[in-house]
């Protein structure tokens, strides 16, 4: 397990800057998830640690090496795409340990290249010939003739036997793989025999079977339905947690981000708005922006008449609880969770609305409505869910804001 750290960096697509003077440090073993809109450089982010795209300033840690300028072949990372890229003709077995072949070769190339490989050029014919002769030995001994050879036998069964203690490595570490997300039995299918959701299983699988420092996750939910996406990313989480190997994920959505990271980070237009658990990003929201991207919330406008009251422009007074003394006449955004606004007319700072959607999901009630100065608010309804579902659009209802609940924000930073 190793942790990321960006210091300071710039990433640009020309002359168009997406992210400049980005700092992050990923502790090891979490999930950490870039969140944000789109557009706002989340992937390029993630594309900067992957190697894809080369910062114009500022470094890439792993751990403690500086990766910043290392191809991305010579990272130890692995990444998971939107699109499944599962091989279309491998089977589920034979995609899973394509990484670990590659990586093989890798590994041997490198254990194998002696000294004199340095001088190629006056070698290379010499490694010509000893590639063809090798094939004919190869074929030979596929014809099981016997071959004498000084330094090593050459027959078939004993090449065999040693591609074999290979492929049986291989084939432990894909079996255990798909034993993690179930999918053992599937090892013979093609891809297209799954469905989406094994699909993005057997992706993660390829991604992990080669155990990189960091798994990098792009958007891999983005296909599928919202069900599926529910269930698999609880999987997913399950998974990563359990080999406990640290996780960049992706995603725009925040429900997504929430239930599967154990830190966020919200960017917005390349900069980082807060950095935190999903608790404290969402119970302390610290930019507006923040406060209106992390669950639902209506915003409301006002200007502060009084400590810790605010008047909208209908004439309406909105309490809230804060600390610190906002000057009268401030110009305040007051951001609500939908839960904390409660149906009662037995309130000394009521807040009417008109039902423009009514939704009874069973134990409660969604509701939207608008305020007499245009505002648009969500409303859920978790008490007496039943007697409110069968009120009608057009109905003029009367709230409470608890004042305890609202965020308050000047020029969208929030104020304590
Ligand atoms: P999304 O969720 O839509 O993928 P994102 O937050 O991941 O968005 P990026 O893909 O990082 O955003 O893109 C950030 C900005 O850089 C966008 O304005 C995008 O248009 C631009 N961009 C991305 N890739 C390139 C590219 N190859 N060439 C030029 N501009 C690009």
């Amino acid at each position: 397990m190793v942790s990321v750290k960006y210091q300071n960096i710039g990433c640009a697509y020309d002359d168009f800057v997406v992210v400049e003077g980005f700092d992050l440090e990923i502790p090891h073993g979490t999930i950490t998830t870039l969140l944000g809109p789109s557009g706002c450089g989340k992937t390029t982010v993630l594309r900067a640690l992957a190697g894809f795209v080369e910062p114009f300033e500022g470094n890439v840690f792993l751990g403690d090496k500086d990766i910043t300028v290392l191809p991305p072949q010579n990272r130890n990372t692995a990444m998971i795409f939107q699109n499944y890229a599962l091989w279309p003709h491998l089977t589920i077995f034979k995609n899973v340990e394509y990484g670990l072949k590659l990586r093989e070769s890798d590994e041997q190339a490198v254990l194998e290249t002696p000294w004199y490989s340095r001088f190629f050029w006056v070698t290379k014919p010499y490694f010509w010939i000893k590639g063809i002769f090798n094939r004919i030995l190869t074929f030979l001994a596929k014809l099981k003739i016997p071959i004498k050879s000084k330094e090593k036998s050459n027959t078939y069964l004993e090449k065999k036997a040693e591609i074999d203690k290979k492929f049986d490595y291989r084939r432990k570490k894909v079996i255990d793989v798909l034993k993690l997300v179930h999918l053992e039995d599937q090892a013979d299918k093609l891809p297209t025999q799954l469905s989406g959701g094994q699909q993005q299983r057997i992706a993660l699988c390829r991604a992990i079977v080669v155990e990189p420092d960091v798994l990098l996750c792009d958007e891999p939910l983005s296909n599928l339905d919202a069900k599926l996406r529910r269930e698999i990313r609880t999987e997913i989480r399950t998974i990563i947690k359990k080999i406990g190997m640290t996780t960049v994920y992706v995603t725009h959505d925040q429900e997504e981000a929430l239930a599967i990271s154990d830190r966020i980070a919200i960017l917005h237009e390349g900069i980082i708005q807060q950095y935190g658990t999903p608790t404290e990003v969402f119970s302390d929201p610290q930019t507006l922006f923040v406060a209106q991207f992390i669950g639902s919330s209506s915003t409301l406008i006002g200007k502060v008449i009084n400590k810790n009251e605010a008047e909208l422009e209908s004439g309406e007074i909105v309490k809230y609880s804060i600390k610190e003394n906002i000057p009268t006449g401030t110009k305040v955004s007051l951001v609500v969770r939908p839960e904390n606004i409660l149906l009662t007319s037995k309130t000394e700072s009521p807040i009417e609305y008109q039902i423009n959607t009514i939704e009874y999901l069973g134990t409660e009630v969604k509701m939207t409505g608008t305020l007499k100065d245009g505002t648009i608010m969500l409303v859920d309804v978790l008490e007496n869910a039943e007697e409110y579902a069968r009120m009608n659009v057009g109905d003029n209802i009367t709230g409470y804001i608890i004042p305890e609940e609202v965020f308050v924000f000047i020029d969208g930073k929030r104020v304590y």
